[in-house]
């Protein structure tokens, strides 16, 4: 494969290298287009697990939790926010994410310097609990997304809440409902008849409710992608997510493959994705532990992952690999691998702590235990 200027430019077994071109080969690897991840909170990943679950739906859960004045609520929504959306690209990139869903407002942090690439033309409601002038919400162009958790429970107040997006009018084709973990087959008449999507996050339901959304049934009638939530209540790497998600019985690793590749480019309108000519340059390369290419996916840890490349460009990668390329850039432990980063995860780090929060605090988060 050639790599020019963002874009794969050509593919195949008989490309020969033209003068100055550095070539690199790869034994004992699978090659596969960059990863989707459909739901994440990006600034709110310096959170450890919050609540005592199980709880009956979402609003128990916020209200058990969102505590401003108390700890670590207050210290860690004090650090500033770039620094917090950061930490949260670099959660997504180690596990070869090179496109994510935010839900929350936008940021000019999330631009083109950001590690991986944030969907930017999307519309978003947090849920129709905590939601003032909903319908305001939902966007004017048909096209754009409009993303909104929904039937975040196993109570009647959560299963409700599909029909009440269908009486205020806007359970549409471009509504994508997060996590629908109260949809019973009335609910998944309504989602399908309106041609709307759902993404899954397994383990944050599980965290809190001890229970997942029925996706063997929803998949069959509608479009299922695969996301992360942030760590407050899900795991921290997409690889674990997939891995909890296979374990659920409730979608193949196949299925799983395509929740997190063709799915989302499907639901939230983005560029297809292929290796072949004239496709962006948005890969990741891993080594072979399974030899079907989609079980190989969910085996995978972010220490691992030999590189990923984004926008034609390597945003991390095994330290010999950035040897070799002769990249600069900054080594950085995660897990026991020593791995080169395009980022400088050490001042990332400082930065954060510089606003007076004791590095205890992070004790419960799983990316910081990983990358210290
Ligand atoms: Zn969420």
């Amino acid at each position: 494969m050639r790599v020019d200027d963002q874009k794969i430019t050509e593919a195949g077994n008989s490309l020969t290298p033209k003068k100055n071109e550095k070539v690199i080969q790869f034994d004992n690897h699978y090659l596969y287009c960059g990863l989707t991840n459909s739901h994440d909170h990006l600034e709110m990943n310096l959170y450890p697990h919050l609540g005592n679950p199980p709880y009956r739906n979402y609003t128990e859960w916020a209200r058990d939790v969102y505590k401003p004045d108390e700890n670590p609520v207050r210290e860690i929504e004090r650090i500033p926010i770039k620094y917090r959306l950061l930490w949260g690209g670099i959660k997504n990139l180690i596990s070869g994410v090179t496109m994510v869903v935010h839900h929350n407002p936008w940021h000019y942090t999330l631009g083109i310097h950001f590690p991986v690439r944030v969907l930017k033309k999307y519309a978003w409601a947090h849920s129709l609990a905590f939601e003032k002038k909903l319908k305001n919400k939902f966007p004017f162009w048909k096209r754009t997304p409009f993303v909104i958790h929904a039937a975040e429970g196993t109570d009647d107040f959560a299963q409700g809440e599909i029909g009440q997006l269908k009486k205020i009018g806007i359970l549409k084709p471009n509504s994508v409902l997060i996590h629908a973990v109260a949809v019973e087959s009335n609910e998944l008449d309504l989602i399908s008849q309106a041609g709307s999507s759902v993404v899954w996050c397994p383990s944050s339901n599980y965290f809190m409710f001890n229970q997942t959304a029925s996706i063997s049934k929803l998949r069959k009638r509608i479009p299922v992608a695969l996301g992360t939530d942030s760590t407050m209540t899900g795991q921290s790497a997409l690889f674990q997510e997939m891995r909890t998600a296979q374990k659920s019985n409730e979608a193949t690793v196949r299925e799983i493959f395509e929740m997190v590749t063709s799915v989302p480019q499907k639901i939230f309108k983005l560029p297809q994705q292929r290796i072949l000519p004239g496709f962006p340059a948005d890969l990741l390369i891993i080594p072979i532990k399974s030899k079907d290419y989609y079980e190989n996916l969910i085996l995978q840890e972010s220490e691992d992952i030999t590189c990923v490349i984004n926008k034609g460009k390597v945003h991390y990668s095994d330290r010999s690999l950035a040897n070799e390329l002769v990249l600069k850039g900054y080594i950085h432990k995660v897990g026991t691998s020593e791995k080169w980063f395009a980022y400088d995860i050490d001042q990332l780090k400082m930065n954060i702590l510089s606003t007076g929060i004791e590095e205890k605090r992070f004790e419960g988060n799983e990316l910081w235990k990983l990358l210290s």
